[in-house]
């Protein structure tokens, strides 16, 4: 027997009869200090990567859930978020990180790429093909191809560094950062470093809407 669906709509900030933009907004700032998100690889081997990025740029991490009193979740004490993608590449990170910064505020970005990621064990042309020859399907023009696979880390990191930079969704003021992560050590190693322009005046408030 089926149970009766809950009205999700009851969850959604949006709906509710009060709601009112800004406001949501702010509180989403004042709930949770995030600084730094970091990009990084979904293979299991790297859930290591936050916590050595949080060492290296003393962010909270995990934090702590802030619980109200009506046993809420509403606010976290962590300064780091994780955007955990195939092989930690920017492209699928670009929306993310427009989104923080729109609710919380981002300072930096970290890409990190791992040694023996299995990005690097395949080509562009190799996974065009297989998708061709296993599904029927032509993938060619589906995804920027310097950004499918990673042949050298350097090289990647500093693609991924630029991409992020130029998207027009990554706000000006973010300094950006390549690193790779050795998982059989965990030691972090910068490759790519840049830093937002100086800013001329005075900064704008993130959360002021203008
Ligand atoms: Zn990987």
């Amino acid at each position: 027997m089926t149970k009766e669906q809950p009205n999700f709509d009851a969850y959604a900030f949006s709906k509710a009869p009060d709601f009112d933009e800004p406001s949501v907004r702010r509180a989403f700032s004042e709930a949770v200090p995030l600084r730094t998100v970091v990009v990084y690889c979904f293979d299991p081997r790297a859930v290591d990567i936050p916590k050595a990025v949080a060492r290296e740029f003393g962010e909270v991490y995990p934090g702590e859930i802030r619980v109200d009193a009506a046993g809420n979740k509403v606010a976290s004490s962590t300064t780091l978020f994780e955007v955990v993608v195939a092989g930690g590449r920017a492209v699928d990170a670009l929306r993310s990180v427009t989104v923080a910064q729109h609710l919380f505020g981002v300072e930096n970005i970290v890409v990190v790429h791992h040694t023996h990621c299995g990005a690097t064990s395949f080509t562009p042309d190799g996974i065009i093909e297989a998708c061709k020859h296993e599904h029927g399907r032509d993938i060619a023009g589906a995804y920027d191809r310097s950004s499918i696979a990673i042949s050298d880390y350097a090289e990647s990191l500093k693609y991924d560094v630029g991409l992020m930079r130029d998207s027009v969704g990554t706000p000006p003021h973010v300094n950006i950062y390549g690193y790779v992560f050795d998982i059989d050590s965990g030691e972090l190693t910068r490759v790519v470093t840049d830093r937002a322009p100086a800013r001329k005046g005075a900064v704008a408030d993130p959360v002021a809407g203008g």
